[in-house]
């Protein structure tokens, strides 16, 4: 941990520089572009009924967007406001009134005729519902008949074949603190969260080499770093006042480098509304891109060292920081040994960029005195995530960006609670301030007063299959406890999983609003339980940011839905119900402020939070830097390089590598059907113009993607994608990967996926765009099975 404190927020220059404009007509007028006035207007518009209210959350609340981390509209980061389009799309799920009673208790087809967008506009959950198995509607039920019901079910069952899920949809530390320990107490460690499928390769690959969890920097290490590489990751769509800190750091001088694919456009250019010269004239913001193959990066980051390496041959010093890696780093000789058996035509051949691009990235590192790594979803979900991570983590450690100023590596969050979820211990690997280790698991039993399960607990994906699992199987699931979350549209092969969700017998959906997934039957019963969200909650709650900042957002004064509550306070009644006596000794936490006084006794390094009262209230833990001065913390206090052998992916002929992006869209909350950037549709496939010339499609005809897994039916767009590979929108690419198929360390699902193209025979669409089907034979696949097709062979809605 470091001992430096953050400097606290910089200060933008007044002077235009128009070295930077994208261009010198004003408003990129006849560009694609997002209009953020516009999308402003629309925002005022929805929230019309609650205006006052939607202020007050957005000039006192921490945002429950992306996890960028901003309280009111003021960062840690930069002086002046900080607001984005993001934030303005979710203030309606905090200002929407309760869904009708009549529309709630509508027949269930009914409901299963609307996507999850349009449950979303139908407002919130007022009250608990449950629908029994036969049922055509939910009943309203009082919270005690829910929660017996629930509480009944536990004790009716092997905890083993009970499992907890949380999203990262505004929950604050609280809830992820009351959840863990809820789980534990009732003898389970099936609990896992939404950084499964996002960054758990991340903090996995951080933990092996340099012993930390998080970002070791914040973002005014941007500002002024030599180099600032973005790694599979689309910070200006998904985190989107990010930019803001891009344009601040090009002030300074820094490159900006992307790695990625596609050649994405908000990372060519962006107008940022709330720097005067850039909403005029746009800011470029890429000086270079390496459009790595999916999958390359393992290949690319050992080239990259193999020529730092050939460099040190010819002069010691010239690539690598030698005095570093002397002082704080291990594993050299191994790392040189590794990379030296290695052949460049291999490396060519995966990572898909030439030796002498390779080499050009490799000079500009290796010339630079600083380096800030971020990255996202295009490094951490493939089945080698962790890897690639710490690929990234090698680059840092031989050149010494670690522990200092401008230096860092920092896994960029899309979610603003799921960065404190796992250190609050709402994972099968954590509890909270430590992993579930035996060192652990005894300072926080004597803390709680009771024995935790040690057996190890199971990650999402492994709970969904654990459904489907014969009925007299110690580890079946027969009770699915989920705080959010929408499994039909996040995780691979959707019919399987929706298999899994109708196979449990009893399933709660704590949740603010409805989602295709609580539609689902259930073997015995769903109940559904009213969320508060983060604004409503008494006693306010706290989150923590991607540069592990952690935010104090009070209760705010305002309309309040039905019989909603906080969900802290819900765990905790779940807990007093299944164990009575027990929970009156050992789950005595009754207020927010009790449960940040418990927090901060059982993770050490939220020592601070139970200070936190007053909105604008925060405190960065560990410091400005993690490692700080080069120390990392583990046993020896050194960092570790590890060599890590390329994922050897071999394509057959024809094939295209697939991976997916997000558009205009909040993780799975869709906001529109085509993406402001580069008006891409939602069922269009992203292929570079020359692959698909050789294929003979046109840009806009109607294309079949397949694989064994599934098939998606779409339209063609040509774009700057890498030869060979291309995009789909997620989720709705989710049908083509395969399920069961995790990383072996974090267990995230593979998101990446080989298939074929073809030209589609019978393709309509109709003028409104909002059907679309595909007639024709089936395409040629070895071993497709019977009902294999995913939800891209039914009639494919789009919004
Ligand atoms: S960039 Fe992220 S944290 Fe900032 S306002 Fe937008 S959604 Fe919220």
């Amino acid at each position: 941990m470091g001992k430096t404190k953050h400097g606290g927020p910089i200060r933008l220059p007044k002077t235009p520089k128009p070295g930077l404009w994208v261009s010198p007509v004003p408003l990129g007028l006849g560009k694609v572009k997002p209009h953020h006035i516009m999308d402003t207007f629309r925002t005022v518009w929805r929230n019309r009924d609650n205006l006052p209210y939607a202020w007050r959350i957005l000039t006192q609340g921490v945002c429950d967007g992306c996890a960028l981390g901003v309280s009111g509209l003021r960062d840690r980061t930069l002086t002046g406001p900080h607001l984005c389009t993001t934030r303005l799309n979710l203030l309606r799920l905090n200002t929407a009134p309760a869904i009708p009673d009549d529309v709630l208790s509508a027949d269930i087809d009914e409901l299963r005729r609307m996507n999850s967008a349009e449950l979303r506009e139908l407002g919130r959950l007022p009250c608990p519902m449950i629908r029994e198995r036969g049922e055509r509607r939910f009943r309203r039920v009082s919270w005690d008949e829910a929660m017996n019901r629930i509480a009944a079910k536990f004790r009716s069952i092997d905890p083993k074949q009970a499992a907890f899920y949380l999203t990262a949809r505004g929950l604050t530390n609280e809830t992820y603190y009351m959840a863990a320990k809820t789980a534990r107490f009732l003898g389970t460690n099936h609990i896992d969260n939404a950084s499964r499928i996002c960054h758990s390769p991340s903090k996995t690959a951080l933990k092996r080499s340099i012993g930390i969890g998080a970002s070791s920097c914040s973002y005014t290490d941007w500002i002024g770093t030599d180099v600032l590489v973005f790694w599979g990751s689309v910070a200006a769509n998904n985190q989107p006042v990010s930019t803001k800190y891009m344009y601040a750091a090009k002030r300074q001088g820094t490159k900006i480098i992307v790695i990625n694919p596609y050649r994405e456009p908000a990372l060519d250019g962006y107008w940022i509304p709330s720097i005067p010269e850039s909403a005029l004239f746009g800011t470029k913001l890429a000086d270079d891109w390496y459009q790595v193959n999916i999958g390359g990066d393992i290949d690319f980051v050992n080239g990259v060292m193999k020529h730092w390496f050939e460099m040190e041959r010819r002069e010691p010093g010239s690539a690598l920081d030698l005095a570093f890696i002397s002082k704080h780093v291990n594993g050299l000789e191994e790392l040189r040994a590794h990379v030296a058996g290695l052949d460049w035509d291999d490396i060519e051949r995966g990572s898909g960029l030439s030796r002498e691009r390779i080499a050009e990235f490799a000079e500009l590192l290796a010339r630079a005195k600083s380096g800030v790594f971020v990255w996202s979803m295009g490094l951490t979900q493939h089945r080698f995530g962790t890897d690639n991570v710490t690929q990234v983590v090698n680059l840092a450690l031989l050149r010494g960006f670690l522990g200092r100023a401008k230096c860092g590596l920092m896994p960029i969050r899309g979610h603003s609670g799921v960065q404190g979820s796992s250190e609050m211990g709402a994972d099968p690997f954590s509890l909270p301030g430590g992993d579930f280790d035996p060192e652990t698991i005894a300072r926080i039993e004597k803390l709680w007063g009771f024995e935790i399960p040690k057996w190890q607990g199971d990650i999402v994906g492994v709970t969904l299959e654990n459904a489907l699992l014969p009925d007299d199987h110690e580890r079946r699931l027969r009770l699915f406890y989920t705080s959010g979350g929408n499994f039909l549209e996040t995780m691979p092969n959707p019919d399987r999983i929706r298999r899994s969700l109708e196979n449990i017998e009893l399933r709660v959906h704590q949740d603010i609003i409805l989602n295709t997934s609580m539609l689902a039957d259930a073997r015995e019963a769903v109940i559904l339980l009213p969320a508060k969200t983060r604004y409503e909650q008494e006693g306010g709650g706290t989150s923590t940011s991607t540069e592990r900042m952690v935010y104090f957002s009070p209760e705010i004064r305002g309309p309040r839905i039905g019989e909603a509550r906080e969900e802290w306070r819900i765990f905790l009644d779940l807990a007093r119900r299944v164990k009575p006596e027990e929970a009156a000794r050992t789950m005595k936490a009754e207020s927010a402020d009790e449960i940040r006084a418990e927090i901060a006794l059982a993770a050490p390094n939220y020592d601070g939070i139970q200070h936190l009262r007053e909105q604008g209230d925060f405190f960065q833990w560990g410091g400005a830097w993690l490692c700080e001065g080069g120390v990392c913390p583990t046993p020896d206090g050194r960092g570790r390089l590890i060599p890590i052998a390329s994922p050897g992916i071999r394509r057959s002929a024809g094939a295209f590598m697939a991976t997916t992006r997000r558009g205009k869209q909040f993780n799975s909350m869709v906001y529109g059907s085509a993406d402001p950037f580069n008006g891409a549709l939602r069922e269009d496939v992203l292929m570079h113009p020359e692959d698909a010339a050789e294929l003979g499609i046109a840009d806009g005809e109607a294309v079949v993607v397949h694989n064994r897994f599934g098939r998606f039916y779409g339209r063609l767009k040509t774009a700057p994608v890498a030869r060979g590979n291309l995009e789909l929108f997620w989720p709705e690419g989710n049908v083509l990967f395969p399920s069961g198929v995790y990383e072996p360390h974090a267990g995230i699902p593979e998101y990446n996926t080989e298939v074929k193209v073809e030209k589609a025979d019978v393709f309509y669409a109709r003028k409104d765009r909002k059907y679309r089907t595909k007639e024709a034979d089936a395409p040629e696949e070895d071993g497709l099975p019977a009902g294999a097709a995913g939800a891209g062979a039914q009639p494919c809605r789009t919004e």
